[in-house]
Protein backbone atom coordinates (compact mmCIF):
# COMPACT_ATOMS: atom_id res chain seq x y z
CA UNK A 1 0.00 0.00 0.00
CA UNK A 2 1.46 3.12 -0.91
CA UNK A 3 0.65 5.39 2.20
CA UNK A 4 1.50 3.23 4.65
CA UNK A 5 4.93 2.44 2.20
CA UNK A 6 5.26 6.39 2.56
CA UNK A 7 4.81 6.43 5.93
CA UNK A 8 7.40 3.94 6.65
CA UNK A 9 9.35 5.56 4.33
CA UNK A 10 8.97 8.84 6.33
CA UNK A 11 9.88 6.98 9.49
CA UNK A 12 12.82 5.75 8.31
CA UNK A 13 13.93 8.67 7.24
CA UNK A 14 12.95 10.35 10.70
CA UNK A 15 14.76 7.79 12.41
CA UNK A 16 18.07 8.61 10.25
CA UNK A 17 17.55 12.40 10.68
CA UNK A 18 17.38 11.79 14.54
CA UNK A 19 20.73 9.91 14.57
CA UNK A 20 22.38 11.75 12.03
CA UNK A 21 21.42 14.67 14.50
CA UNK A 22 22.60 12.73 17.37
CA UNK A 23 25.70 12.03 15.75
CA UNK A 24 26.49 15.75 14.70
CA UNK A 25 25.40 16.66 18.48
CA UNK A 26 27.75 14.30 20.03
CA UNK A 27 30.77 15.69 17.45
CA UNK A 28 30.04 19.32 18.75
CA UNK A 29 30.37 18.00 22.06
CA UNK A 30 33.62 16.04 21.83
CA UNK A 31 34.92 18.75 19.24
CA UNK A 32 34.82 20.93 22.26
CA UNK A 33 37.29 18.79 24.59
CA UNK A 34 39.49 17.35 21.48
CA UNK A 35 42.23 19.96 22.07
CA UNK A 36 42.69 19.97 25.79
CA UNK A 37 42.81 15.77 25.12
CA UNK A 38 45.46 16.30 22.09
CA UNK A 39 43.11 13.95 19.77
CA UNK A 40 44.76 15.96 16.77
CA UNK A 41 46.84 14.88 14.80
CA UNK A 42 48.76 17.19 11.74
CA UNK A 43 49.54 14.82 8.29
CA UNK A 44 51.69 16.47 5.58
CA UNK A 45 51.04 15.80 1.83
CA UNK A 46 54.43 16.56 -0.22
CA UNK A 47 53.85 18.75 -3.06
CA UNK A 48 56.19 18.09 -6.44
CA UNK A 49 58.25 20.36 -8.28
CA UNK A 50 57.02 19.40 -11.61
CA UNK A 51 60.26 19.77 -13.60
CA UNK A 52 62.33 17.94 -11.13
CA UNK A 53 60.15 15.32 -9.33
CA UNK A 54 61.18 16.83 -6.11
CA UNK A 55 59.55 17.28 -3.31
CA UNK A 56 59.39 21.26 -2.94
CA UNK A 57 57.40 21.38 0.73
CA UNK A 58 54.08 19.97 2.30
CA UNK A 59 50.79 20.57 3.02
CA UNK A 60 49.60 20.22 6.67
CA UNK A 61 46.00 18.50 7.15
CA UNK A 62 44.96 17.78 10.36
CA UNK A 63 43.18 14.90 11.27
CA UNK A 64 40.59 14.19 13.96
CA UNK A 65 41.46 10.79 15.79
CA UNK A 66 38.45 10.35 18.08
CA UNK A 67 38.45 8.12 20.74
CA UNK A 68 35.58 5.88 20.01
CA UNK A 69 34.58 7.08 16.39
CA UNK A 70 38.10 6.68 15.11
CA UNK A 71 39.79 8.63 12.40
CA UNK A 72 37.69 11.29 11.42
CA UNK A 73 38.58 13.55 8.10
CA UNK A 74 38.38 17.20 7.89
CA UNK A 75 34.83 17.66 6.05
CA UNK A 76 33.55 15.96 8.53
CA UNK A 77 34.67 18.60 11.54
CA UNK A 78 35.67 21.41 9.66
CA UNK A 79 32.53 23.16 9.07
CA UNK A 80 31.42 22.60 12.69
CA UNK A 81 34.48 23.80 13.84
CA UNK A 82 34.05 27.01 11.71
CA UNK A 83 30.22 27.58 13.37
CA UNK A 84 31.25 27.01 16.63
CA UNK A 85 33.99 29.31 16.48
CA UNK A 86 36.50 26.32 17.35
CA UNK A 87 38.45 26.69 14.29
CA UNK A 88 40.09 29.63 15.34
CA UNK A 89 42.07 27.93 18.66
CA UNK A 90 42.35 24.72 15.73
CA UNK A 91 43.60 26.55 12.90
CA UNK A 92 46.27 28.16 15.35
CA UNK A 93 47.23 24.47 16.70
CA UNK A 94 47.78 23.40 13.63
CA UNK A 95 49.78 26.15 12.50
CA UNK A 96 52.37 25.75 15.41
CA UNK A 97 52.67 22.27 15.16
CA UNK A 98 53.43 22.16 11.47
CA UNK A 99 55.86 25.10 11.94
CA UNK A 100 57.45 23.15 14.92
CA UNK A 101 57.75 19.88 12.87
CA UNK A 102 59.31 21.97 9.59
CA UNK A 103 61.80 23.42 12.22
CA UNK A 104 62.56 19.72 13.41
CA UNK A 105 63.09 18.77 9.63
CA UNK A 106 65.48 21.48 9.52
CA UNK A 107 68.04 20.00 11.18
CA UNK A 108 67.45 16.11 11.06
CA UNK A 109 66.75 16.48 6.95
CA UNK A 110 68.60 19.50 5.55
CA UNK A 111 67.20 19.26 2.17
CA UNK A 112 63.84 20.57 3.75
CA UNK A 113 65.43 23.98 4.20
CA UNK A 114 64.49 24.28 0.90
CA UNK A 115 61.21 23.08 1.51
CA UNK A 116 57.75 24.98 2.87
CA UNK A 117 55.11 24.23 4.78
CA UNK A 118 51.72 25.25 3.79
CA UNK A 119 48.76 25.42 6.34
CA UNK A 120 44.82 25.96 5.74
CA UNK A 121 43.12 28.88 7.25
CA UNK A 122 39.46 28.66 7.51
CA UNK A 123 37.71 32.11 6.97
CA UNK A 124 36.92 32.72 10.06
CA UNK A 125 39.84 32.50 11.55
CA UNK A 126 41.48 34.60 8.24
CA UNK A 127 39.23 37.67 9.82
CA UNK A 128 40.11 36.91 13.49
CA UNK A 129 41.87 40.40 14.74
CA UNK A 130 44.61 38.95 16.16
CA UNK A 131 45.82 36.74 13.09
CA UNK A 132 49.05 38.71 12.51
CA UNK A 133 49.65 39.16 16.30
CA UNK A 134 48.93 35.08 16.55
CA UNK A 135 51.36 34.00 13.50
CA UNK A 136 54.20 36.08 14.64
CA UNK A 137 54.13 34.53 17.93
CA UNK A 138 53.86 30.70 16.34
CA UNK A 139 56.89 32.14 13.89
CA UNK A 140 58.90 33.64 17.00
CA UNK A 141 58.28 30.60 19.46
CA UNK A 142 59.17 28.09 16.96
CA UNK A 143 61.78 29.67 14.84
CA UNK A 144 60.59 29.08 11.42
CA UNK A 145 61.90 31.86 8.97
CA UNK A 146 58.60 33.41 7.63
CA UNK A 147 59.45 33.03 4.39
CA UNK A 148 58.91 29.17 4.83
CA UNK A 149 55.56 29.65 5.42
CA UNK A 150 52.91 29.59 3.24
CA UNK A 151 49.19 29.95 3.96
CA UNK A 152 46.42 28.95 2.25
CA UNK A 153 43.15 31.02 1.47
CA UNK A 154 40.12 29.73 -0.27
CA UNK A 155 38.14 32.01 -2.63
CA UNK A 156 35.38 32.06 -0.76
CA UNK A 157 37.48 33.34 2.19
CA UNK A 158 39.04 36.10 0.07
CA UNK A 159 36.24 37.00 -1.67
CA UNK A 160 33.74 38.14 1.31
CA UNK A 161 35.60 41.29 1.83
CA UNK A 162 37.93 42.42 -0.66
CA UNK A 163 39.25 46.02 0.52
CA UNK A 164 39.96 44.14 4.41
CA UNK A 165 41.83 41.27 2.61
CA UNK A 166 44.04 43.09 -0.11
CA UNK A 167 45.09 44.48 3.28
CA UNK A 168 45.71 41.79 5.57
CA UNK A 169 47.16 39.98 2.71
CA UNK A 170 49.36 42.72 1.86
CA UNK A 171 50.45 42.66 5.93
CA UNK A 172 51.37 38.88 5.96
CA UNK A 173 53.33 39.42 2.56
CA UNK A 174 54.82 42.24 4.22
CA UNK A 175 56.41 39.96 7.21
CA UNK A 176 57.79 37.81 4.54
CA UNK A 177 54.75 34.75 4.50
CA UNK A 178 53.78 33.40 1.55
CA UNK A 179 50.01 33.16 0.50
CA UNK A 180 48.14 30.33 -2.13
CA UNK A 181 45.00 30.76 -3.19
CA UNK A 182 43.15 27.47 -2.26
CA UNK A 183 40.68 25.61 -4.34
CA UNK A 184 40.46 27.82 -7.12
CA UNK A 185 37.99 27.65 -9.93
CA UNK A 186 35.08 26.44 -7.02
CA UNK A 187 33.89 29.75 -5.74
CA UNK A 188 32.90 32.88 -7.75
CA UNK A 189 35.91 35.25 -7.29
CA UNK A 190 35.77 37.94 -9.99
CA UNK A 191 39.01 37.72 -11.68
CA UNK A 192 39.41 40.95 -11.88
CA UNK A 193 40.27 40.86 -8.26
CA UNK A 194 43.29 38.79 -8.46
CA UNK A 195 45.45 41.45 -9.49
CA UNK A 196 44.93 43.29 -5.58
CA UNK A 197 46.21 40.13 -3.72
CA UNK A 198 49.71 39.77 -3.47
CA UNK A 199 49.04 36.01 -3.95
CA UNK A 200 52.40 33.75 -4.88
CA UNK A 201 50.52 30.65 -5.77
CA UNK A 202 47.15 29.74 -7.18
CA UNK A 203 45.95 26.24 -6.43
CA UNK A 204 43.93 24.45 -9.06
CA UNK A 205 41.56 22.40 -7.70
CA UNK A 206 41.57 18.78 -8.21
CA UNK A 207 37.43 18.96 -9.86
CA UNK A 208 39.46 20.02 -12.71
CA UNK A 209 42.24 17.75 -12.74
CA UNK A 210 39.89 15.02 -12.36
CA UNK A 211 38.11 15.83 -15.23
CA UNK A 212 41.62 15.91 -17.19
CA UNK A 213 41.16 12.53 -18.16
CA UNK A 214 42.47 10.43 -20.99
CA UNK A 215 41.17 12.25 -23.62
CA UNK A 216 42.05 15.75 -21.62
CA UNK A 217 39.02 17.03 -21.03
CA UNK A 218 39.56 20.54 -19.52
CA UNK A 219 43.04 20.93 -20.50
CA UNK A 220 42.28 24.08 -22.51
CA UNK A 221 40.50 25.71 -18.76
CA UNK A 222 43.39 24.13 -17.06
CA UNK A 223 45.97 25.95 -19.74
CA UNK A 224 43.92 29.49 -19.14
CA UNK A 225 44.63 29.34 -15.22
CA UNK A 226 48.01 28.87 -16.06
CA UNK A 227 48.60 31.44 -17.85
CA UNK A 228 46.68 34.22 -16.11
CA UNK A 229 48.74 33.11 -13.32
CA UNK A 230 51.98 33.52 -15.13
CA UNK A 231 50.69 36.78 -16.40
CA UNK A 232 49.82 38.05 -12.71
CA UNK A 233 53.36 36.79 -11.39
CA UNK A 234 52.16 33.72 -9.82
CA UNK A 235 53.05 30.11 -10.10
CA UNK A 236 50.50 27.08 -9.89
CA UNK A 237 49.84 23.96 -7.83
CA UNK A 238 47.83 21.54 -9.36
CA UNK A 239 45.85 19.50 -6.50
CA UNK A 240 44.09 15.82 -6.67
CA UNK A 241 47.07 14.72 -9.62
CA UNK A 242 46.12 10.77 -9.32
CA UNK A 243 47.39 9.42 -13.10
CA UNK A 244 50.36 9.61 -15.12
CA UNK A 245 48.47 11.59 -17.92
CA UNK A 246 47.17 14.00 -15.80
CA UNK A 247 50.96 14.98 -14.53
CA UNK A 248 51.98 15.12 -18.46
CA UNK A 249 49.17 17.52 -19.25
CA UNK A 250 49.98 19.56 -16.46
CA UNK A 251 54.04 19.63 -17.28
CA UNK A 252 53.37 20.27 -21.09
CA UNK A 253 51.39 23.73 -20.08
CA UNK A 254 53.61 24.62 -17.78
CA UNK A 255 52.05 23.76 -14.30
CA UNK A 256 55.39 24.78 -11.45
CA UNK A 257 54.16 22.04 -9.00
CA UNK A 258 52.21 18.85 -8.20
CA UNK A 259 50.24 17.70 -5.37
CA UNK A 260 47.74 14.28 -5.39
CA UNK A 261 47.86 10.49 -4.59
CA UNK A 262 49.91 9.88 -7.57
CA UNK A 263 53.22 10.96 -5.33
CA UNK A 264 51.84 10.68 -1.86
CA UNK A 265 48.59 10.60 0.51
CA UNK A 266 48.69 13.17 3.53
CA UNK A 267 51.01 10.92 5.54
CA UNK A 268 51.75 11.22 9.56
CA UNK A 269 55.31 12.29 10.67
CA UNK A 270 56.94 8.69 10.65
CA UNK A 271 55.99 7.86 7.00
CA UNK A 272 57.26 11.21 5.89
CA UNK A 273 60.68 10.83 7.73
CA UNK A 274 60.81 7.85 5.53
CA UNK A 275 60.39 9.56 2.53
CA UNK A 276 62.63 12.15 3.57
CA UNK A 277 65.64 9.98 4.08
CA UNK A 278 65.55 7.77 0.89
CA UNK A 279 65.40 11.72 -0.90
CA UNK A 280 68.54 12.48 0.99
P1 LIG B 1 42.35 21.33 0.78
O1 LIG B 1 43.08 22.36 1.54
O2 LIG B 1 41.96 21.65 -0.61
O3 LIG B 1 43.28 20.04 0.84
C1 LIG B 1 43.41 19.11 -0.20
C2 LIG B 1 42.53 17.90 0.04
O4 LIG B 1 42.61 17.05 -1.10
C3 LIG B 1 42.97 17.05 1.23
O5 LIG B 1 41.81 16.49 1.82
C4 LIG B 1 43.78 15.95 0.56
O6 LIG B 1 43.84 14.76 1.31
C5 LIG B 1 42.98 15.75 -0.70
N1 LIG B 1 43.78 15.15 -1.77
C6 LIG B 1 45.08 15.38 -2.07
N2 LIG B 1 45.46 14.70 -3.15
C7 LIG B 1 44.40 14.00 -3.57
C8 LIG B 1 44.17 13.09 -4.66
O7 LIG B 1 45.05 12.79 -5.47
N3 LIG B 1 42.92 12.58 -4.77
C9 LIG B 1 41.92 12.89 -3.91
N4 LIG B 1 40.73 12.34 -4.10
N5 LIG B 1 42.10 13.74 -2.86
C10 LIG B 1 43.32 14.29 -2.69
P2 LIG B 1 41.60 16.46 3.39
O8 LIG B 1 42.91 16.24 4.09
O9 LIG B 1 40.48 15.51 3.68
O10 LIG B 1 41.14 17.93 3.71
C11 LIG B 1 39.96 18.45 3.19
C12 LIG B 1 39.84 19.93 3.43
O11 LIG B 1 39.74 20.22 4.82
C13 LIG B 1 41.06 20.72 2.96
O12 LIG B 1 41.01 20.90 1.57
C14 LIG B 1 40.92 21.98 3.76
O13 LIG B 1 40.01 22.85 3.16
C15 LIG B 1 40.32 21.47 5.06
N6 LIG B 1 41.40 21.35 6.06
C16 LIG B 1 42.28 20.37 6.30
N7 LIG B 1 43.11 20.67 7.31
C17 LIG B 1 42.75 21.92 7.73
C18 LIG B 1 43.24 22.80 8.76
O14 LIG B 1 44.22 22.54 9.48
N8 LIG B 1 42.58 24.00 8.89
C19 LIG B 1 41.53 24.35 8.08
N9 LIG B 1 40.96 25.54 8.25
N10 LIG B 1 41.07 23.55 7.11
C20 LIG B 1 41.66 22.35 6.93
MG1 LIG C 1 44.63 23.50 1.17
MG1 LIG D 1 42.75 22.81 -1.95
MG1 LIG E 1 40.31 21.25 -2.44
Amino acid sequence: HAKARGKDRYELFDQLMHSRTIEQLKLETDLRHALERSEFVVYYQPIVVTATGQIGGFEALVRWQHPTLGFIIPNRFIPTAEETGMVVRLGIWVLREACRQMYVWQSKFPATQAMEISVNLSGRQFFQSDLLEQICQVLAETGLPPYRLKLEITESTIMGDVVKTSSLLHQLRDIGIKLSLDDFGTGYSSLSYLHNFPLNTIKIDRSFIDRLGVNGENREIIEAIVDLAHKLNMNVIAEGVETTQQLEHLRSIGCEQVQGYLFAAPLPVEAIEKILSAEI
